[in-house]
Formats: C-alpha cells, structure tokens, sequence
C-alpha cells in the first residue's frame, strides 16, 4: 500500500468530491527534501530554524544562505520560513533561559526573538535578502498578541530601510503568524498577518492541558478534542472570510485518522513531514467532503 501511495505522490492531492488540498512539507533544512522532488508538493509550509541556524545566530551570511538553498530547491514555490522558536521542547543553549519551571509556558519563540533585537534582525536581515531570490514567507511561532506582530512589522521594516540604504538586493517577503495560542487562536481576527499557519502540536497541548511530550498524558493531547477542532475552525472561518491563507503545520496534517476533520473544519492547505507526504494525500483522497459527516 505504501508503495502505491509513493507511486501517486507527485498527484495533486483532490478529495473524492474534487476539492483541491494544497500539500506542503515541513523541513528542518535542506537535507530534508534532498530527497523529494518539489514538484511532489505545493512548496515548504515550515521550516524549523531551530537547528538550522543554531551555529549562526549572528552570522547573516550563513543563514542567507542556508534559506537561499531552500528557495532555489523550491523553483518557484512558495518557501514559509520560521524565525526562532527556541525554548520550549528546542531549547539553544546560551539563549534560551535555564531553569525555566514551566518553558512550555515561557519565554519561547517570538517572545524569545523580541526580547533579543540583535540577534532577531540578523534573521530578518537575511530573510529580506533571500526574498529576492523567490517567495519567501517570513512565519512568527508563538504568537500570543497583536503587538508581537506589528513589532516584528516595524523591525521587519527598519531592515529593508537599511538593505535599500546599502544597495544590498533584497525584496519584502509576506508576513504571517502561527496560531498555536489559544487566546491567539479565538482572536484571529485582530492579528493583521498575510496568513495563518495552525500549529496543532502546540495549539493542542495548550487547549487540552496536556504536554505534547508527556507519555502519560498523550490521549488526552488529542487534536480531535471538539474544543480543538472548534478553534481551527474559528481559525479557518476568518481566513475564509478575508481571502487569506490558513494552513495546518503540525503533526495532525499527517495523520490519516486526522484528516477528514481537519477538512471538515475548513482546512485546505497542510503541511508534513516529506516522509509523510504520499500517506497524508491518499487520505485526503480517501475524504468526500460532499457526504454527511459521519463522525458528527
Ligand atoms: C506546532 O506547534 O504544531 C508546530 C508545527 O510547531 P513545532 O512542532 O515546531 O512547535
Ligand atoms: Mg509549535
């Protein structure tokens, strides 16, 4: 089964009542998708830079390197790449804060990012930069409010003020933000993104109390929990209303048992992990959106 499923991977993903899903990967760098031939997917909905960059919080030129390779690997498809989101489950050590109690609930991602300035415009820097070479997303992880956003916005461009200044080639990439807070989740509304990306590990532990890597506790992380498909299709509903993108990043994407609710709540657009990507668009082959919702 797998194999045939290989064998239909570079098909575009179509419900069984015709609906196009647009199916992304989520990469950690380039090696990822050495692999995989990008005409199998709709482009990069997530690249963790976690790892990525580690070594080159303050070197530019490595990391407009490294998202360069991304982009020129995409030819021409979209490439979403995310700042920071260390702390948390990725800590990087000699940034993010030790001895945190609770670093799930701490000074993770772009709360981490915002309260290190020099080393966030590097990053910005050399997302600018790499914009030039093809459609590059810049995506925020961790989002909790709207200032964060328009924050980042100002930084973001203070930096192509001084690019243009320095005759430096560069271009302005879109702007989103991962909802993956649930208080950001039910106030969609006020975040002022270009698009939307759902983080259903994050979204999911933090709506069910449950940490994403606690073994004891894992049936109750369920995406599934109709208080979490509630917020997705919140979430969905204003993309839909305002003509902007929502995508689904997390793990959920993958999982075939996942899938027909994620579409039902109104996902059209996912983002896996490469080895992932044919199993996650047999199931949504297997979805007839058109037909009753058994499961409801
Ligand atoms: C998520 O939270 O669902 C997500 C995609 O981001 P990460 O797993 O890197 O926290
Ligand atoms: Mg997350």
């Amino acid at each position: 089964l797998r194999d045939q499923a290989e064998a239909r991977k570079s098909q575009p993903a179509l419900t069984k009542d015709g609906t196009r899903i647009a199916v992304m990967v989520n990469v950690a760098g380039l090696a990822d998708v050495a692999a995989l031939p990008p005409e199998a997917c709709d482009g990069i909905g997530l690249t963790r830079t976690e790892f990525l960059v580690e070594q080159s919080l303050r070197d530019e030129t490595a990391q407009f390197g490294a998202y360069a390779g991304l982009l020129r690997w995409a030819a021409g498809r979209p490439v979403t790449i995310r700042t920071l989101d260390a702390g948390g489950d990725k800590p990087i050590a000699g940034y993010t804060l030790a001895g945190e109690a609770n670093p799930f609930l701490g000074l993770r991602g772009i709360r981490l990012s915002l309260r290190h300035p020099e080393i966030f415009r590097v990053q910005l820097r050399a997302l600018a930069r790499a914009a030039a070479i093809g459609p590059l997303k810049i995506m925020l992880p961790m989002v909790t409010t709207a200032h964060e956003l328009e924050q980042t916005r100002a930084l973001l461009d203070a930096v192509l003020v001084d690019l243009a200044a320095e005759g430096m080639p560069h271009a302005m990439p879109a702007l989103g933000i991962m909802v993956e807070v649930p208080a950001a989740a039910m106030a969609v509304a006020r975040f002022d993104a270009a698009f939307y990306s759902i983080g259903s590990n994050d979204l999911t532990q933090y709506a069910t109390a449950a940490a994403r890597d606690g073994l004891e506790v894992a049936s109750y992380a369920d995406v599934l929990h109709p208080g979490v498909l509630a917020m997705i299709a919140h979430v969905a509903r204003h993309g839909a209303k305002t003509g902007r993108e929502v995508s689904l990043c997390g793990d959920a994407g993958g999982e075939p048992r996942a899938i027909a609710a994620l579409l039902r709540a109104g996902i059209r657009t996912v983002s896996v992990s490469p080895g992932l990507l044919a199993l996650a668009k047999d199931a949504i082959r297997g979805v007839d959106l058109s037909a009753p919702d058994e499961a409801a």
